[in-house]
């Protein structure tokens, strides 16, 4: 039976049989009891399906990604300790050493460092383009050795919506995945497997967890990208790993190779699980992330109205006000709404911002984005304060730039708070 989003949110992952817990339970052990070492010595060789060691799979993590795959459409998905793991596996479990790979430029900060330092160390070459470029400009920056493109459907914190349609015909043209990073609309907003992503990745630490007590993340394959026609461009998934008496995962795992190769290769050898408790947590918030993105939604809407209609405001930044460059396109992949973060600038650039920030009381300084409680970061006076305004207009930071995480209270209390705020400047 499909079940619509919302029931999927409470209900998928877990179905406990008679007299089991009606709650996903906890799994908190590392370890697997089992009758004889042949049993064991099966599931090493991956010739059986079991839990051995919580580094590789447990059933609660297995639960919340199974929920989170069902919510993407998926056909399988695992859980990684953070956000900033899942992108790297994503990339990694296909590019290595000698690899390229093409990316939106406009990305959470922390994944473009991974990118820009740490992936080239490792001998990866990437390619930055506009999130806004088109099917040529794409096609453009691929090479021989490109093995993926990569972009954020709603990108942090800059706002842009991915054509998730142009990005996948022309990553299937160059014959590569395209992976993305669905954290800010989550699934409820937009699932971009339905547009031709292959690949879908998050931070689960944001909308997902929402309550800002878990960092997680998660990694979902389709299923539908056939790497076996390309055994050339992916060797690690369609020639035989060693590490494992020489299985072939497209051969013995077909539509699975992908995750299961994740799984038990890159979790095996570099190990970023998810912890049981932080996995129960993440599903605890699943089961009510419908309710809170609509509700995140119709406050971030109502706070950019009025933002729109203020002044003392220099501009504003959110998809769904009419005239913003991305209008269009959000009703297209975002019809029910985007997401919760509104960016803005006031007129008295770094000053007045600075001066309405310490002048709210409802919503608070912090370094996080998208949970319960209404959250404002100012960028040029906290992670990129180093910078002088120029250095900051290179960077793509408006000095004025306010980061705005709507949260679920009530609307009316939010706006009061950022109407004295701004009143106090
Ligand atoms: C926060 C974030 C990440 C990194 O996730 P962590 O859980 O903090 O490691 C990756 N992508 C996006 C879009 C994010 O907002």
């Amino acid at each position: 039976m499909a079940y619509k989003v919302g029931t999927k949110c409470v209900q998928s992952g877990y179905t406990p049989k008679n007299g089991e817990p009606r709650v996903l339970p906890i799994v908190q052990s590392t370890t697997y009891k089992y009758e004889s070492s042949e049993q064991m010595g099966r599931l090493f060789d991956l010739e059986e399906a079991g839990y051995f060691y919580t580094r590789l799979a447990n059933p609660t993590c297995d639960a919340a990604a199974a929920k989170i795959t069902d919510l993407e459409g998926g056909v399988a998905g695992m859980l990684t300790a953070s956000g900033q793991a899942a992108n790297y596996y994503a990339i990694f479990n296909i590019c290595e050493n000698g690899g390229h790979v093409i990316s939106s430029a406009a990305i959470y900060g922390g994944t473009f460092n991974l990118f820009d330092v740490t992936l080239r160390k490792m001998g990866i070459d990437i390619t930055f383009i506009s999130p806004d470029a088109t099917y040529d400009e794409i096609i453009a920056a691929s090479k021989p050795n490109t093995k993926a493109v990569f972009a954020e459907t709603l990108s942090n914190p800059a706002l842009a919506v991915l054509d998730v349609e142009v990005f996948a015909k022309a990553a299937h043209d160059i014959g590569v995945p395209l992976i993305v990073d669905n954290t800010f609309p989550t699934p409820i907003n937009l699932r971009p497997i339905e547009f031709g992503a292959d690949i879908v990745t998050h931070s689960t630490t944001k909308y997902m967890d929402g309550h800002a007590v878990a960092l997680g993340g998660a990694v979902v394959d389709s299923g539908n990208f056939d790497w076996s026609r390309y055994p050339d461009k992916f060797p690690g998934l369609c020639t035989p790993d060693h590490s494992y008496h020489g299985i072939t995962y497209t051969e013995k795992f077909g539509k699975l190779a992908y995750i299961t190769k994740i799984n038990v290769q890159l979790m095996r050898d570099l190990g970023s699980m998810q912890s049981p408790q932080n996995a129960f947590l993440l599903n605890l918030g699943l089961e009510t992330l419908e309710l809170r993105m609509q509700r995140h939604c119709e406050n971030a809407m109502k706070v950019a109205k009025y933002l729109e209609a203020h002044p003392m405001v220099d501009w504003v930044n959110y998809p769904e006000l009419e005239g913003n460059k991305y209008y269009e396109i959000t009703k297209k992949y975002m019809p029910n709404g985007s997401c919760g973060v509104v960016s803005f600038g006031l007129k008295g650039g770094r000053e007045a911002a600075t001066k309405f920030m310490d002048s709210l009381k409802l919503a608070a300084i912090v370094t996080h984005v998208a949970d319960a409680r209404t959250c404002v970061l100012h960028p040029a006076s906290t992670t990129h304060r180093q910078l002088s305004d120029a250095q900051l207009e290179e960077c793509g930071v408006d000095p004025s730039l306010i980061r705005f995480s709507v949260g679920i209270e009530d609307a009316s209390d939010i706006i009061a708070d950022i109407e004295q705020a701004i009143a106090s400047i």
